[in-house]
């Protein structure tokens, strides 16, 4: 489930599953409300898709004044489809769209206030987290490579270290690619199944085409590391067959612009 929210002409989307924790802020932007142009009209969030600097800045700063960030309290991944996640602090904050202080790191983790955790995606899940008991928040970005490699797992047992109990723990994975959309060939299928012979379960093939749920793979791992399969929301939308409201890297043949992820508690 998903809802579609709009402040005047900006478009984000939230997650029914959050909607009773009034601390918690988060948000999983669309490609409406922002001013850039063609392959990134119009709410391109992400620095080195290709597009004007300026009006990525300009984009940028619309999502920060429309949900009500300051721009200092932004902590933000460097993703490189890893499967790398880190503890993250004040210390991090002041960098938005700068280099964060580390490399390679896809999901990052914090138990402070006011700390704005924001990634980035463009057919990649978004994968957020919520304990609304110990108050921590994480946010993951999963592409097939995070996901096959079980990142959201990890997330899950972060937490646990950091003092949750993962079936207390709520979790929303953003609108990305559907089965239907995400097609590899077989070198990529053997890997999934070298990496977790369960994978099999959410592959259905297509002539010689293979098709993942990555949606399911993330809440398989979710699940198999402690969490409750009815704490885990899908969106269930797929931002290649909605290209009209999302950046899609797959639909657009890597000429796009990129949504953000956003989670903070106030
Ligand atoms: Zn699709």
């Amino acid at each position: 489930m998903y809802k579609l929210n709009r402040i005047e002409d900006f478009v984000y989307v939230t997650f029914p599953i959050f909607d009773e924790y009034h601390d918690l802020l988060h948000c999983f932007t669309t490609r409406k409300g922002g001013v850039s142009k063609g392959p990134y009209e119009s709410l391109n969030i992400g620095f080195g898709t290709g597009d004007d600097e300026e009006n990525i800045r300009r984009n940028n700063l619309i999502v920060f004044d429309k949900l009500g960030i300051s721009i200092e309290d932004v902590v933000e991944t460097d993703q490189t489809h890893t499967n790398n996640i880190k503890y993250v602090d004040e210390t991090y904050k002041g960098r938005a769209m700068k280099d964060p202080k580390y490399t390679d790191i896809d999901g990052i983790y914090t138990d402070k206030k006011n700390v704005a955790l924001m990634s980035f995606h463009a057919d990649c899940n978004a994968v957020f987290f919520y304990d609304p008991v110990k108050k921590l928040i994480g946010l993951s970005h999963a592409g097939w490579r995070g996901t096959m490699t079980d990142i959201a797992g990890k997330m899950v047992r972060a937490l646990t270290e950091m003092g949750s109990n993962p079936s207390h723990l709520k979790a929303a994975i953003s609108p990305s690619l559907c089965q239907d959309c995400f097609e590899v060939d077989k070198d990529v299928a053997d890997m999934f199944i070298a990496t977790d012979i369960r994978y099999k379960d959410f592959m259905v093939t297509r002539g010689n085409k293979y098709h993942f749920d990555l949606w399911e793979i993330n809440k398989y791992n979710m699940t198999k590391a402690g969490m409750d399969e009815n704490n885990i929301e899908l969106a269930g939308l797929c931002t290649k067959c909605r290209n009209d409201l999302f950046f899609s890297h797959r639909g657009q043949k890597g000429i796009r612009g990129l949504m953000a992820g956003i989670i903070m508690m106030k």
